[in-house]
């Protein structure tokens, strides 16, 4: 068998089929290939938040009571203090939805934009043209290879890239494995709540010193209790047991447990080569505070599709000069804000839980929505140095995390607008992260003193 496409996208999740959707309501041939069958679609865990606005902004049909993907809407999410108090609110709409019918509702979605998707179909090997540019993919179906022609291709297929991962050196997106040092490991104990009517959580409430969360779930008397940790699972499973020392969950009863991971590191300094582009999980662009992934896929695969709808037309072979504007439109803005997040995070968190408990009290770092703008972090952590509430050695971490932040999402705001000054930029990069300091490492040196 073979086959010819404009657009292959390899992964049918939430990137994959919200860029196939696009790009085929763009006019192009789209077809996506997803190694699950058409009911595993998704079934890496069950519930998942997504803010509501996300749905509209980026044209896509929302959930909402009946549907079989829709549980809940809660309007805001808390953040408490190392010894929970002093809670940070902030409104959102938030969808509570189940991740399998989710799926269902995006690929029904990307089918009536006019994309093929094929199940149970497995990426396996790039394919190249005889001038060296990538011309799309060799598949299997039911243990039999076949090629797709495809004058782009599109890797959605989550924490592996299996598509990036097989790029040759120097093809112009780093071909790196995204290690398990660079996973944040998420794992969500589904509880039945023995005091519903006490204890129901209506809105997420988060712990960030400690990356726990309750958070509500499709039973009426039950909940979410999240944990997140770089490292390992076992790092993981340490931190939630230290955590339930100190008495802040409510009486539950175990129902089950779903771990996964997501990408905690930089994403590729560029997203886009010679007909080729990377998204989603697989372009490590979630969240580095979260975990979160949905709602960055989705402007990432935004932008992707208008920049190649534009380099495509004509039949026009997009090459990584006609779509540059993907890099340099996504890391001035989002990709800046999270480069400095992950850099300064490090900082931000090496400190006791009385000195959390101070940045809350004191709005330093973590503030509620009407406290935006009325604090300066340097005055309160001055004070709280004199007070006694900080410590110098936090105060020195903290003050170090903010500068190496400030300097790494000033070089990504200045991310080159042409291809010709990217190797000057990526070398500044390099020497900016090799100054940071990783969670992993972090999270190591933790495991050796406890
Ligand atoms: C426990 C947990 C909870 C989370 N909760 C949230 C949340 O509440 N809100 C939020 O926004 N984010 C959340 N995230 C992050 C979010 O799940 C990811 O960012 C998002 O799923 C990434 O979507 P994706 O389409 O890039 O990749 P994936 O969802 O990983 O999809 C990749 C697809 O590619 C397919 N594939 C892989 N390899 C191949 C191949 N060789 N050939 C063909 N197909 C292939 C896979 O079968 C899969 O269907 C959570 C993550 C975890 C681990």
């Amino acid at each position: 068998m073979e086959k010819e496409t404009d657009v292959l996208v390899v992964g049918a999740c939430t990137a994959g089929l919200y860029f196939a959707g696009l790009m085929a309501q763009k006019g192009f041939r789209v077809l996506v290939c997803d190694r699950s069958s058409t009911a595993d679609l998704g079934c890496r865990y069950d519930i998942i938040h997504i803010g509501e606005e996300y749905f509209s902004r980026f044209g896509l049909p929302k959930p909402g009571p009946g549907d079989e993907d829709y549980v809940d809407t809660f309007h805001k999410t808390t953040l408490v203090s190392a010894l929970n108090k002093y809670p940070k609110n902030a409104s959102a709409d938030v969808l509570v939805l189940r991740r399998v019918p989710l799926m269902r509702r995006l690929a029904a979605w990307a089918r009536s934009c006019g994309a093929e998707i094929m199940f149970e179909t497995e990426f396996t090997t790039p394919l190249f043209n005889g001038a060296g540019k990538l011309c799309g993919a060799l598949l299997r179906k039911d243990g039999m290879d076949f090629h797709v022609k495809a004058r782009l291709t599109a890797d959605a297929s989550g924490i592996g890239a299996a598509v990036r991962v097989k790029l040759p050196n120097g093809y112009g997106v780093e071909n790196f494995v995204t290690g398990p040092r660079d996973q944040f490991y998420v794992v969500l104990r589904y509880v039945k709540l023995e005091n519903p009517a006490v204890d129901k959580p209506r809105f997420t409430k988060t712990w960030p010193y400690y990356k726990t969360w309750i958070a509500p779930q499709l039973e009426m008397d039950g909940a979410i209790l999240g944990i997140g940790a770089n490292l390992s699972f076992a790092y993981a499973k340490r931190c939630w047991e230290q955590f339930c020392t100190k008495g802040f969950l409510p009486e539950y009863e175990m129902q089950y447990i779903e771990q996964s991971s997501t990408p905690y590191r930089r994403p590729p300094y560029s997203f886009v080569a010679d007909g080729f582009v990377v998204l989603g999980d697989a372009a490590c662009i979630t969240n580095p505070w979260s975990g979160e992934g949905v709602p960055y896929a989705w402007l990432l695969c935004s932008i992707a599709a208008e920049e190649f709808a534009e380099a495509m037309k004509n039949n026009a072979y997009p090459t990584q000069t006609a779509v540059w504007d993907v890099n340099t439109r996504y890391q001035r803005s989002q990709g800046a804000e999270f480069a400095q997040n992950l850099a300064m995070l490090p900082g931000a968190v090496a400190c006791t839980p009385e000195e959390n408990d101070y940045e809350f009290a004191n709005s330093i770092v973590f503030e509620d929505e009407n406290e935006k703008g009325k604090h300066n972090i340097v005055l309160g952590l001055l004070k709280g140095v004199l007070s006694g509430g900080i410590s110098f050695r936090s105060l020195t971490n903290l003050i170090k995390a903010a500068g190496m932040g400030g300097k790494i999402f000033k070089h990504y705001r200045f991310f080159p607008k042409k291809p010709t000054d990217f190797n000057a930029w990526t070398a500044a990069a390099d020497v900016l992260w090799s100054k940071t300091r990783s969670m992993a490492g972090l999270a190591e040196r933790d495991s050796e003193e406890t």
